[in-house]
C-alpha cells in the first residue's frame, strides 16, 4: 500500500490536499547529502485548517463515540500498521538515516502500542467518593479535546505513536506536526488512518518549519493541549508562545543518561548494552547511555573494549540491512556532533576510538561520523554534561557507591539511568537514589507500552506510555448530586 506513496500532499479532515500557504521541497537523504523526494510542508493558513478540522470532529463523532468503537477502530489501525513494517522501516531510514535493521526493529512493536492503548480505550471510567448521606459524589474522565503533537527527527513514527495511541484511545482529536527534516514517515501513517477508517479530522498530518507552523499550532486558541518531543530550549520557546492560551502541555525532552558499571557486574553483558547503547541510532537518541561510568578496578577492560568494539562496528548505507550504524539525520547534527568531539579533545579527554567524519569513496556526500570514544572524562567536562545526540562515548571512572550516585545525578537531566551489578541490595540502594523517570538494572532500553516513561528535572513533564499516559489526555470532572434535594434558605433568619 505504501509502496507507490506519494508525499507531497498534507492529510486535513481526512482529504489529501496541496499546501495552502507552504509549498513543496526536497527532503535530504542524510546518507548522500542529496534530495531524495518531494515533501508537503504547510503553513499556517493549513494548520488553520488542520485545527478546524481536528475541532470539528472532536465535537462531531469522536468525542460521543462509544470507547469500544474507538477501540475497534484504533485495532484495525494496529493490524494495518502490522502488514506495513517493511515499508514504514524504509521510507523512515530514507529520511532520517536510522539503519533500517534498527528502524525495522523499533517499527515493528509498534502494533502492540497502538493494540494496548486500543484495549483502554473503553475503560476510561471514573469512581464513586464516599460522602455523606446527602450527596452521590463521583468523577468521570474526559478528552481533553484537540491535541497539537509536535515530533522530532530521530524517532518520528514512535513518537507518533506514543502520543497518537494514548490521545485517540482518550477520545482526543490530532493535528500531528512531524519534524521539517524527517516528514515522511509521519505522512505514510496518515494513509494508514485514512485506511483504517477514522472519521475525517480525527488525525490531521501536517508537516512545516517549527518557528513557523508550529509555533502556530502552540499558538492557536482552538488547541488545548500540546504534546511535544524535542529539545529543551525548544520546549521553553513553546511554554512562552503558548502562554496566552493556558493550555495543557507535556514534554519529553533530553537526556544524558548514564550508564553505570560496578566491578561486581557481568562485565560482558554490561559491555554488550553500553556499548550497544552508546551508538544506537547513531548516538541520536535521549536515553541512550552517553555517559559510561565506571568502577576502577573494571575501568582499563571496559576502555579496551570500547576501543576494540567501535572498529567492529559496521558504518554505511542505511538501508543495508547489513550496516549497523547510518549517518546523523541531518546536517546541524553532523556539525553539531564533530563540534563536541573538538569541544571533547580541548577539555582534554582522552580521544581512544574514532572522532572524524567518514569522507571514504562509498560514503561521499552522507553525514557519517565514526563511532567515538573518549576516556579519562571528569564528571564536569562539557562533554559529560550536554547532550551532544551523536555517536560519542563518555567513560567516566568512578570509586564506590557514594561517587557513582553522585556523578549520575550531575546533570540537569533526569530522563533514564542503567546499572549494572550482581549485588541485589546495591541494585536497590543505588536505583532507589538515581534521579531519573526510568533506572534499568542488569538491562537496558527496556522500553514498552505498558511501562511508563518520561523525565525528572530538565527532561520532561509527564510521561508516556502505561495508564499514566492517558491521564494528560484526560481532564476529571467531579459531579455532585444531593439525594434529599434539600438546600436551605441562607438568609431564613
Ligand atoms: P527540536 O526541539 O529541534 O524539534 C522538535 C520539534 O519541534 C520539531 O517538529 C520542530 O519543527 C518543532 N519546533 C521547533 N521550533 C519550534 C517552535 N518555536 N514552536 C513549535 N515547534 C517548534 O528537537 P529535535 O532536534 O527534532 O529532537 C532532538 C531532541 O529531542 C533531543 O533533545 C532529544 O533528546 C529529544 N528527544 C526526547 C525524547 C524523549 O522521549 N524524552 C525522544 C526523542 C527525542
Amino acid at each position: 500500500m505504501l509502496d507507490s506513496f506519494r508525499f507531497d500532499r498534507l492529510f486535513i479532515d481526512g482529504e489529501w490536499t496541496v499546501p495552502l500557504d507552504g509549498g513543496v521541497r526536497g527532503s535530504i537523504d542524510p546518507a548522500t547529502g542529496k534530495v531524495w523526494g518531494d515533501v508537503a510542508y504547510g503553513g499556517i493558513k493549513d494548520i488553520d485548517r488542520a485545527v478546524a478540522a481536528a475541532r470539528a470532529a472532536f465535537e462531531g463523532p469522536w468525542r460521543r463515540m462509544p470507547g469500544w468503537e474507538r477501540a475497534a477502530i484504533l485495532r484495525r489501525f494496529a493490524d494495518l500498521y502490522a502488514t506495513q513494517i517493511d515499508a514504514l522501516a524504509r521510507i523512515e531510514t530514507q529520511d532520517n538515516g536510522r539503519a533500517v535493521r534498527e528502524s525495522r526493529g523499533d517499527i515493528g512493536l509498534h502494533p502492540q502500542y497502538w493494540h494496548w492503548f486500543a484495549s483502554l480505550a473503553d475503560k476510561l471510567s471514573g469512581r464513586t467518593i464516599p460522602m455523606d448521606d446527602s450527596v452521590h459524589a463521583f468523577t468521570s474522565r474526559l478528552p481533553v479535546g484537540v491535541v497539537g503533537t509536535i515530533t522530532p527527527w530521530n524517532v518520528p513514527l514512535m513518537a507518533a505513536t506514543w502520543k497518537l495511541g494514548p490521545a485517540l484511545a482518550a477520545g482526543c482529536t490530532v493535528v500531528l506536526k512531524p519534524a521539517e527534516q524527517t516528514p515522511a514517515s509521519s505522512l505514510a501513517l496518515a494513509r494508514l488512518f485514512q485506511e483504517a477508517g477514522f472519521p475525517p479530522g480525527v488525525v490531521n498530518v501536517v508537516p512545516g518549519d517549527g518557528p513557523a507552523a508550529g509555533a502556530h499550532l502552540v499558538a492557536h486558541p482552538g488547541v488545548d493541549k500540546i504534546a511535544f518531543t524535542g529539545e529543551g530550549a525548544t520546549a521553553k520557546t513553546i511554554l512562552k508562545t503558548g502562554a496566552d492560551t493556558l493550555k495543557r502541555f507535556s514534554f519529553e525532552l533530553g537526556g544524558k543518561a548514564p550508564h553505570i558499571i560496578f566491578a561486581d557486574a557481568d562485565i560482558e553483558q554490561a559491555l554488550n548494552a553500553a556499548t550497544g547503547s552508546a551508538w544506537a541510532l547513531c548516538g541520536q537518541s535521549c536515553a541512550l547511555g552517553s555517559r559510561i561510568l565506571v568502577e576502577r578496578p573494571v575501568y582499563d577492560r571496559v576502555v579496551a573494549a570500547f576501543r576494540e568494539r567501535a572498529a567492529r562496528v559496521r558504518v554505511g548505507m542505511p538501508l543495508d540491512p547489513a550496516t549497523h550504524m547510518g549517518p546523523q539525520a541531518h546536517h546541524q547534527q553532523l556539525d553539531k556532533t564533530l563540534s563536541y568531539i573538538d569541544i571533547g579533545r580541548r577539555e582534554g579527554a582522552d580521544l581512544v576510538a574514532g572522532g572524524s567524519r567518514i569522507d571514504s569513496p562509498d560514503l561521499a556526500g552522507g553525514y557519517f561520523v565514526e563511532p567515538t570514544v573518549f576516556a579519562g572524562v571528569r564528571p564536569d567536562m562539557r562533554i559529560a554534561q550536554e547532550e551532544i545526540f551523536g555517536p560519542v562515548a563518555a567513560i567516566i571512572p568512578f570509586d564506590g557507591e557514594e561517587e557513582a550516585v553522585s556523578i549520575a545525578n550531575g546533570t540537569p537531566y533526569g530522563l533514564a539511568a542503567g546499572l549494572w551489578t550482581s549485588d541485589t541490595g546495591r541494585a536497590h540502594r543505588v536505583a532507589n537514589r538515581i534521579e531519573a523517570g526510568i533506572v534499568w538494572v542488569n538491562t537496558y532500553r527496556y522500553i514498552r507500552w505498558s511501562t511508563p516513561y518520561g523525565g525528572f528535572k530538565t527532561s520532561g513533564w509527564g510521561r508516556e506510555n502505561g495508564i499514566e499516559a492517558l491521564d494528560s489526555y484526560l481532564e476529571t470532572r467531579t459531579t455532585i448530586i444531593s439525594t434529599t434535594g434539600r438546600f436551605a434558605d441562607p438568609f431564613a433568619s
